[in-house]
């Protein structure tokens, strides 16, 4: 068989299926190689989408033409708005979903997707020459020639699971390594780093005494995650809560210098963001009682996911500490929690495309880069499948900046900033958070997709027709009087809803009263940014004039050596980086502002020369 594709893309999870339909989307053949079709967009881990600035992503990556939110919706059990008594800045949508349903929805998108092909296999090789890629070698002995490659192999490579003192190969539990992609990889001088990461024991819904426990509901009218889905019709299923207690500690406690983790079993760098058990019980030496939320791993199965109970301790010391937790006693596990260990690459060794550095049309997407989550594995394959498509068509690349999407954001710190551990995003890691709210992602990003061509036109009118009504709105509200003072000065003070302002209007316009029939997508935003008016101009303002420097690019090969008066360390760290823009070079530990601003100044020399 002689197959034939544009771009490949190696490996189905979170981060190869957005690439592949990112890259059809443009018109790229993609073909799309992975070791188990059985395993399409597998949750390895908890069986939630979203959550604070994850669900920021996963609705920039609707607004890009995804499928992530898309899937979400139609597989989801049990949606939530989190910190929905907080700020609009830090509100993110989470939903539990169903892991099966969603694995198999987004298997059969992606059979049904036009140019996306599926293929069974082991990539072992990445084969390029004169410093470009040209095909892949896979495990069965197929040689397949393409224009770009887009790396999205997750925890496999080289990857090795842990529960106590019991090591096997394997990417995920009960699931083969990738054991010749890293060999591939550094072949190709791109340097790799060890990390790790692990998940909870897995337990029978029936062997649960769910009396005691804490119920938690999903919100009373759920909120879709994508912009196409109009009406979430779902029935949905609660979680509960329990927590650990002194004699949970103290079981494990006793077995910490054996664990995996302390006796040096584990080599790899975990998450400091979402440390397993026995690592919290280390940090936290006070805390008494740790939570644990029971999520239902989906509609047709007992099995139940103790989410915060993260754990590669041995099997006997997992069963004790479950005796130990209130609800648990009795509990039966049917999967023990694990640690893996995995090869990942130093994502320093990308463009701000997501192309390697030094070869040319390789591209690097996912956990493999060192971060962790579904949904930034996720960003980061619809972003690096766009521009493998973009570069194969010769179309300049795209590019998302800080100001402009939180996978801006995840895109600048790991290529500028680097990570030696998993890296996850937060909503502090962006500088203007109230402008990449998750309601706005479809204003922010759906005209560029649609100038990309990533999304209908339809779909970008009814954007269009959401802005115009917000514009209309605001004029609105700031020339309709009540008590003295215009609607949009009523509604900035904090105790004024925008229930009382359509009650307001209404007292005053009667029949013409035209907010109520604003749609509710609108509503939302015309409230946001009003009340929040004067803190989303002074962000605007900074982003404006910082986006006057930011965006200088620098060119390849730009030598820092000639800068007099550069300090070394921003010498030696700008010449090892490369950063491509000033923006990013801004961006680097260990460069301060007046080191900025020389190579700004060498910048301008140079251009004005
Ligand atoms: C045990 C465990 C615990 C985790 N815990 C958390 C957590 O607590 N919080 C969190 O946010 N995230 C966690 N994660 C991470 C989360 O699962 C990943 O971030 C996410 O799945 C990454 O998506 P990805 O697409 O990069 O890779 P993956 O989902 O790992 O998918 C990689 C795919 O590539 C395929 N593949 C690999 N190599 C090859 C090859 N050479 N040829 C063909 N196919 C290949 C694999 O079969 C797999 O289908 C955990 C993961 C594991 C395994």
């Amino acid at each position: 068989m002689s197959i034939k594709t544009d771009i490949i893309i190696i490996g189905g999870g979170h981060a190869g299926c957005e690439a592949a339909l990112a890259a059809a989307r443009l018109g790229c053949e993609a073909l799309l190689i992975t070791m188990s079709l059985d395993t399409v967009a597998q949750m390895s881990c908890n069986p939630a989408i979203g959550g604070l600035a994850k669900g920021q992503l996963v609705r920039e990556i609707d607004a890009l033409g995804g499928a992530m939110a898309l899937a979400t919706d139609a597989t989801g059990i049990q949606f939530r708005i989190l910190n929905s008594s907080k700020g609009a800045a830090v509100q993110s949508p989470r939903a539990q979903a169903d892991k099966w349903d969603y694995q198999h929805w987004m298997k059969h998108y992606l059979e049904k997707a036009p140019r996306v092909s599926l293929l069974q296999d082991r990539v072992i090789e990445i084969v390029a020459e004169g410093g470009a890629v040209v095909g892949v070698r896979t495990a069965i002995g197929l040689e397949i020639p393409c224009q770009a490659v887009v790396v999205c192999t997750g925890t496999f490579p080289r990857g090795k699971t842990h529960i106590g003192s019991h090591q096997a190969e394997g990417g995920r539990f009960g699931e083969p390594a990738a054991r010749e992609i890293s060999g591939s990889l550094e072949k190709l001088g791109l340097p790799l780093l060890r990390l790790k990461t692990g998940t909870c024991p897995r337990v029978k819904a029936g062997s649960i005494d769910f009396s005691h426990l804490t119920i938690q509901h999903g919100d009373e009218k759920p909120q879709p995650f994508s912009f196409l889905t109009n009406d979430l019709q779902v029935e949905q299923l609660p979680c509960h809560t329990t927590h650990t207690t002194g004699q949970t500690h103290a079981i494990v406690r006793a077995v910490l210098k054996d664990a995996p983790l302390f006796s040096g079993q584990i080599q790899g760098v975990g998450p400091r963001y979402c440390p397993s058990f026995e690592l919290k019980l280390v940090r936290f030496p006070d805390k008494e009682r740790h939570l644990i939320h029971i999520e239902p791993e989906g509609r047709h199965t007992e099995e139940m996911y103790l989410n915060g109970l993260a754990t590669s301790l041995d099997t006997e010391t997992q069963e004790k500490m479950l005796r130990s937790i209130p609800g648990l006693e009795e509990s039966v596990i049917t999967r023990y929690g694990y640690a893996v260990e995995y090869d990942a690459i130093n994502s320093r060794a990308l463009r701000d495309t997501l192309e390697v550095k030094t070869v040319e049309r390789l591209y690097c997407a996912g956990q493999m880069n060192g971060t962790s989550g579904y949904e930034e594995a996720a960003a980061q394959g619809i972003y690096a499948g766009i521009n493998a498509a973009l570069k194969v068509q010769s179309r300049p690349p795209f590019r998302l900046d800080r100001s402009q999407a939180y996978i801006g954001v995840l895109i600048d710190d790991l290529v500028t900033r680097g990570t030696d551990e998993p890296y996850r995003l937060f909503t502090s890691r962006a500088e203007h958070r109230l402008i990449l709210r998750h309601d706005n992602a479809d204003l922010r990003l759906t005209p560029l997709a649609r100038e990309l061509g990533l999304v209908d036109a339809n779909r970008y009118d009814r954007v269009m027709e959401i802005k115009r009504e917000i514009e209309e709105a605001r004029k609105y509200l700031d020339s309709v009087f009540h008590e003295g003072k215009s609607l949009a000065m009523q509604l900035r003070n904090p105790e004024i809803s925008w229930q009382d302002i359509l009650a307001f209007e209404q007292q005053q316009a009667g029949e013409d009263a035209r907010l109520g029939k604003i749609s509710a997508r609108a509503a939302e935003q015309i409230e946001i940014e009003t009340r929040y008016d004067g803190y989303i101009k002074r962000q605007q303002g900074q982003i404006a004039k910082m986006a006057k420097s930011e965006n200088v690019r620098i060119p390849d090969g730009f030598d820092y050596l000639a800068i007099s008066g550069l300090r070394n360390e921003a010498r030696e760290k700008l010449s090892h980086i490369r950063p491509e823009t000033l923006g990013q070079a801004g961006n680097i530990s260990g460069v301060s502002p007046s080191d900025l601003a020389l190579l700004a100044v060498r910048l301008k020399r140079r251009k004005e020369k």
